[in-house]
């Protein structure tokens, strides 16, 4: 393919100078080509599935190069009076820089809706780019001065895309993303050398001679670029800095607006509604893009803060939202004056289970014990988490020890009921249940809780496992207040 794209514009050359007599014909033939095997190689690429939304914008701006290219020749070659249909062909050419546009000024990321709204952006700017080509030239005919601006016009488009592009390129954190924007960026520099050259050097010579060789050199480069196999070195670099990625990709969507504000403002004179009509349309466009991609991050954020309060294994709540939870229970304990509760359940023997059957297998369980938990405790203020490991915690606010013991009892007794099989004696899977139930006062902690609750499940353990052992508060001083033992099948 290599080979082809370098023997190209020799072939290209060598037409010209052997036959003369066709010279136009082959040419336009040449120039109509090139832009669509570029047009093919991005369609290719496209097919490769990284960021094809990308080598499409690239593909479909060749394919309307390439539809000018083409109006040009039908107008050059069969028309005796070309001059109506030039409008056409300078049309395609600002369509051209539509997609091109919408590629370095829409990031990939941002919600469909919102790129959109950008690509509605976009086909405005190309609107008003050609009615402002019109301000300058009749379709059939132009001063110097028009064709002057005409030609400025163009440079400022192809300037513009190429810059872009640079700073698109430097700020993609994803190499196959930057193989894209150093794409297109070679290639608009490319683009821009050569267009420069022929509008502003070359302005008298017609289709069919020697400049046209240099014509369809950027669009080869394209299609070779396009067709590299794998992102270079120099793209699988990391981009600069985080936050320069951060800024471009939240700044760029601000291009279409910016520039539509620029290309409206000077038509206020001539064609006033148009330029008003543009200057709504870049206000609205980037209101309304900001809002859908504001939803999103609100949305995002919101499925973040849930997600960091669930444990991934279980589904429900971790430490985190135990911690919180607890503490907001206690404190609204301690102002109405009601009891709360805490049970912490633990798995018994679950090491060996774990290296009987395997940790896949010990995983199953866990969240057969925490479904199983979730179903006793459903009352509005309850709150099962995971504490850790193969332990939960189960926070039962505005009940009194005598309830709380039967809720945590049946927890038990419903987890043997599961009859999961077991290694461990028994041969299914059991808990042992340390709880606390107290009515907290002002200077109490929410820790002093757990620590009864906890050196009840230890009382749990050691009384057998698969038991219940619930921490005494109003015990007399003589025993020692300790964990006492309530029904179990240990
Ligand atoms: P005891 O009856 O005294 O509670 O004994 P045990 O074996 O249950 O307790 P130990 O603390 O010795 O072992 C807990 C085991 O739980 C060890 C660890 O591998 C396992 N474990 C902790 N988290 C997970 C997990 O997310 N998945 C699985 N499969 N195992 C876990
Ligand atoms: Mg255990
Ligand atoms: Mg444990």
């Amino acid at each position: 393919m290599a080979a082809i794209l370098l023997a190209w514009p020799l072939v290209h050359l060598a037409a010209l100078l052997l036959v003369p007599a066709q010279a136009k014909p082959l040419s336009f033939a040449f120039l109509i080509l090139a832009p669509l095997a570029a047009a093919l190689a991005c369609g290719l690429r496209a097919r490769r599935r990284r960021n094809a939304d990308g080598w499409i914008a690239l593909a479909l701006a060749m394919l309307l190069w390439a539809s000018g290219m083409t109006v040009n020749m039908c107008a050059d070659l069969l028309l005796a009076d070309a001059g109506p249909i030039t409008g056409l062909s300078i049309l395609f050419y600002v369509l051209y820089g539509v997609p091109l546009t919408f590629l370095v000024a829409s990031p990939a990321r941002d919600p469909w809706p919102a790129r959109l709204v950008d690509g509605l952006l976009a086909a405005a700017l190309g609107w008003i780019f050609w009615v402002h080509t019109f301000t300058f030239a009749t379709i059939t005919d132009a001063s110097a001065e028009g064709v002057l601006n005409l030609r400025l016009m163009f440079d400022i488009q192809n300037l513009f895309v190429l810059l872009f592009a640079l700073v698109r390129h430097r700020a993609s954190t994803d190499p196959q993303r930057r193989a894209l924007f150093g794409t297109l960026a070679l290639f608009a520099g490319a683009y821009l050398l050569v267009a420069g050259y022929i509008n502003h050097f070359q302005m008298e010579a017609d289709f069919g001679q020697l400049p046209d060789v240099l014509i369809g050199l950027p669009f080869l480069l394209l299609a070779w670029l396009a067709l590299r196999p794998a992102p270079s070195s120099l793209e699988r670099r990391r981009a600069s800095s985080p936050r320069f990625s951060l800024l471009v990709h939240a700044g760029s969507p601000l291009m279409l607006p910016l520039t539509l504000l620029a290309v409206s403002g000077p038509l206020i004179s001539r064609a006033p509604g148009l330029a008003v009509g543009g200057f709504i349309a870049a206000l609205l466009g980037y209101g309304l893009r900001n809002i859908l991609v504001q939803m999103r991050s609100f949305d995002e954020r919101d499925r973040l803060t849930r997600l960091s309060r669930i444990d991934a294994l279980t589904g429900l709540a971790n430490r985190r939202q135990f911690d919180e939870t607890l503490l907001a229970e206690w404190n609204r304990a301690r102002r109405s004056g009601t009891p709360i509760a805490l049970a912490l359940i633990d798995i018994d023997h679950f090491k060996q289970l774990n290296d009987g059957l395997g940790h896949p297998v010990g995983d199953a369980r866990l969240r057969s014990v925490a479904e199983a938990l979730a179903a006793t405790a459903t009352r509005g203020g309850d709150l099962v988490a995971r504490y850790g490991g193969e332990e939960f915690a189960a926070i039962l606010p505005g009940i009194d020890a005598n309830i709380a013991a039967d809720l945590a009892e049946r927890m038990r007794r419903d987890i043997a009921g599961l009859g999961l099989a077991s290694p461990a004696p028994g041969g299914i899977v059991t808990v042992s249940i340390g709880l606390a139930a107290l009515v907290p006062d002002a200077a109490s902690e929410p820790a002093e809780l757990l620590a009864m609750a906890d050196s009840a499940l230890y009382g749990a353990k050691r009384s057998g496992r698969n038991a219940v052992m619930q921490w005494q508060v109003e015990a007399p001083a003589i025993p020692a207040p300790g964990p006492r033992p309530l029904r179990g099948a240990a």
